[in-house]
């Protein structure tokens, strides 16, 4: 398929010496010059921050200048990804940089080729994007600080308590069953002991990694602190709740990780609860973390619990 590769440095001359000079297009659909485009994006694109709706913004406002059917970008870093419109035959792609800072990749597509004269209008109107993408990409990775454990990348208490606040509300309002699940390693503090405390932390990464493998996307993962997490479990009741806890411990059991090329085995105990019409958030957690202290009390490395 052909694909027109090409890079935009954004302090590039073309970018900046473009605006104002390029020839619009005289197409059925869209309309509008060149400048109204332009002016109307930067006003529009200062008023979000949200990536998704930034870049909703640009596409809206460049298929007012060109016939454009899809775009896409991806920033894999950022772990952001947005596909707007319909994917097309004919492709251009562009990597994004300023000031030495990659930006991502953004790739248009339609049906026809695109022209010397529509790739210029499309690169000066890139420029537009500029402001708004970077500060949408900092506010993207200051509330990723803001809500995960910087050290595991699962989520922390704080986005805990939103999103069960949240999920409380909507299993309340749907009618379907929200389960969670508290889990804590066995035995951590020998690992550290043993083998110091850098090595725990990579068998912490270790555990979140395994356990994140074996969610679902919507599923969320946070880390309640130490060695202790929680999973929330949408559309789930106690039985599929029991069955995913098992899951879990069943792939920590069998993580093989190594220390030193040495095995280090690892379990985990976990307890489940499932959302009663008369809980609240910390009841539902609770429930879970007596039956997880229960599943230590019983030998550890098991699941406890049922509603
Ligand atoms: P149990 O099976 O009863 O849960 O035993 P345990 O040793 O896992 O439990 P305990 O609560 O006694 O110890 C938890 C340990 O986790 C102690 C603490 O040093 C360690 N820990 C907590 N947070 C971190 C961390 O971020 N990194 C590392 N490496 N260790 C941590
Ligand atoms: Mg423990
Ligand atoms: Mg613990």
């Amino acid at each position: 398929m052909p694909v027109q590769g090409n890079t935009i440095d954004f302090d590039s001359a073309r970018v900046k010496l473009a605006q104002g000079s390029v020839t619009r297009r005289r197409g059925n659909k869209p309309s509008a010059s060149f400048e109204a485009v332009q002016r109307q994006l930067n006003l529009t694109l200062q008023t979000s921050l949200e990536l998704d709706r930034v870049l909703g913004m640009f596409f809206a406002g460049l298929q007012e200048l060109l016939q454009v059917d899809g775009m896409e970008y991806r920033h894999s870093a950022a772990n952001a990804s947005l596909s707007l419109g319909q994917v097309a035959l004919h492709r251009c792609s562009y990597r994004l940089s300023h000031a030495g800072s990659y930006m991502g990749e953004l790739q248009f597509s339609r049906q026809s080729r695109f022209d010397e004269a529509e790739l210029a209008s499309l690169e000066a109107l890139l420029g537009t994007l500029l402001f708004p993408l970077r500060n949408a990409l900092m506010y993207r990775e200051a509330l990723a600080c803001a809500l995960n454990d910087t050290l595991t990348g699962a989520g922390n208490r704080l986005a805990l308590n939103q999103n069960l606040d949240r999920d409380m509300r909507l299993a309340k309002r749907s009618g379907q069953p929200l389960s969670v699940l508290v889990l804590d390693v066995d035995h951590f503090k020998r690992i550290n002991d043993r083998y110091g405390h850098a090595y725990g932390d990579e068998a912490l990464k270790g555990v979140v990694n395994c356990v994140a493998a074996s969610l679902r996307n919507v599923d969320g993962l946070y880390r309640l602190g130490g060695e202790e997490f929680v999973v929330l479990l949408h559309n789930t009741d106690p039985a599929a709740c029991a069955m995913v806890a098992e899951r879990i411990r069943g792939a920590i059991e069998q993580l093989q990780f190594e220390i030193d090329g040495q095995p280090l085995p690892m379990t985990a105990s976990l307890g489940c609860s499932t959302l009663r019409a008369d809980d609240d958030a910390a009841s539902l957690l609770s429930r879970a973390d007596l039956r997880m202290y229960e599943a230590k009390r019983g030998g550890r490395n098991r699941v406890v619990g049922t509603a």
